[in-house]
């Protein structure tokens, strides 16, 4: 197994680099200079050796057999829910293992639904919607963090508002104090957008929505693999993640939950693993998190998790977020002497992670990212999921260009020179 990190102290993008195999590739005759990590990152060895090496020696169904590679494995699993629940602040009992954040706020959102028809314990009663009561989203939603809240709002009769985006890419608050009212019972956004790349005020909507009595739910997809995030201290009652965009391994993800919102929240999915006793009429529920997690879980995924939170550890979120502030300078200001360029969300003095999506007058997306492939340079371009987003700033499509902690300052030069070439090629 690849040392975590071997350069812990001070962070060195060039040195870390070594630890992420599929950096040492050309794409089209060039190094590879990967810019799409909002999409998913890359995977250092440790995380690919923690998997490996789990179903190589360890790998058995958990929670169940008298053996002892399950007993192992159990063991495994839950240090590994102790490892990624620690590394967002919470406690491994507040720490739901999903397939992803796309699955954890269908879980929330159907979870609530199923409340609004009676299901649940008693206390369930306190989520139950109701024509005419509102669930508070915002304009920057990844589909992920709409669709299912449409679907809710479809069939409870509630109502969805929408705090709007300012032209610069900040929240508009004063519009969101005048939308947070009586009427909300829900507020769910982004701690930072996959479009606008903007530390979201998080303090001030959870301020506002507890004023409101508001459940909180917040998308921490695009925080959790660059800040230090402690989603206790937000103060969020529920919050997701997606591992494989953390250095983790696809197909897991984490839901929290304050420890009273999942006492009361009903289940989403049930089957085993997640009852007490079962007679042919009805079940009885294990408590969270074991109440949300029906069926086989994502085992060798969320042991790859923990082990690339373990390396985000070793290196420092304090440093990671550094790093990433610096790149995102870099690349925010080079892009902007770029003629032709437009950033979204371009506002001052706001925290950022490395993230930026811009429209380059006359050439179509698609034919910017083709161009930017061919110099090897690896972007995302489309509506990157929050079509809303794009069509209020009048566009249909972006680049998207977002670095992860082996990102360097000569794969942003190297990203900037492709740039600037692109409306000469496309003439
Ligand atoms: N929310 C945001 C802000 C995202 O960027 C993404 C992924 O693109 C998602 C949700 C969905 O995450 P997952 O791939 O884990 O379902």
């Amino acid at each position: 197994m690849s040392s975590p990190v071997s350069a812990a102290s001070a962070l060195d993008a060039e040195a870390l680099r070594a630890d992420f195999p599929i950096l040492r590739q050309e794409v089209n005759g060039h190094p590879l200079v990967y810019l799409d990590s909002g999409a998913t990152s890359q995977k250092p060895q440790a995380v690919i050796d923690a998997e490996v090496d789990f179903l190589t020696h360890t790998n058995s169904a958990v929670h169940r057999g008298a053996h002892t590679l399950a007993a192992e494995s159990t063991d495994a699993f839950e240090d590994a829910r102790e490892a990624v629940a620690g590394f967002v602040g919470a406690d491994a009992e507040q720490l739901v293992w999903t397939s992803g954040a796309t699955a954890g706020l269908n879980l929330v959102a159907y979870s609530i639904g199923n409340a609004t028809a009676g299901r649940g314990a008693p206390a369930s009663a306190r989520f139950a919607l109701k024509p005419g009561d509102e669930i508070v989203l915002t304009e920057t939603e990844h589909h992920a963090n709409l669709i299912p809240w449409q679907e809710l709002a479809a069939r409870t009769g509630a109502r969805l508002r929408h705090i709007p985006v300012r032209d610069d890419g900040t929240l508009d608050l004063e519009a969101a104090s005048a939308l947070i009212g009586a009427r909300t019972r829900i507020v769910a956004f982004p701690h930072v957008s996959n479009v606008l790349g903007i530390v979201n005020p998080v303090a001030e909507l959870v301020a506002m929505a507890t004023d409101a009595g508001a459940l909180t739910v917040l998308d921490a997809c695009q925080s959790a693999p660059h800040l230090p995030v402690d989603l206790p201290a937000l103060g969020v009652d529920l919050a997701v993640f997606s591992g494989h965009k953390m250095l983790g391994p696809y197909a897991v993800g984490g839901l929290y939950g304050r420890e009273d919102v999942l006492a009361d929240l009903p289940p989403f999915l049930t089957g085993g693993s997640m009852i007490t006793t079962v007679t042919l009429d009805e079940a009885d529920y294990l408590p969270p998190p074991q109440r949300f997690e029906a069926g086989t879980q994502p085992v060798s995924q969320a042991i790859g998790l923990a082990a690339a939170v373990r390396y985000l550890e070793a290196i420092g979120m304090p440093a990671v977020h550094a790093h990433e502030a610096h790149l995102e300078r870099r690349m925010r200001d080079g892009l902007r002497e770029i003629p032709g360029v437009r950033l979204l969300g371009d506002a001052e003095g706001v925290e950022r992670v490395a993230l930026s999506a811009f429209d380059v007058e006359g050439v179509h997306a698609h034919d910017a990212g083709q161009f930017l492939d061919s110099r090897g340079v690896a972007v995302r371009v489309g509506h990157h999921c929050a079509q809303p987003l794009h069509r209020r700033y009048g566009l249909t499509a972006t680049v998207r260009a977002s670095a992860a902690v082996f990102t360097t300052d000569a794969d942003v030069d190297v990203f900037l020179d492709a740039v600037s070439g692109i409306r000469s090629f496309f003439g």
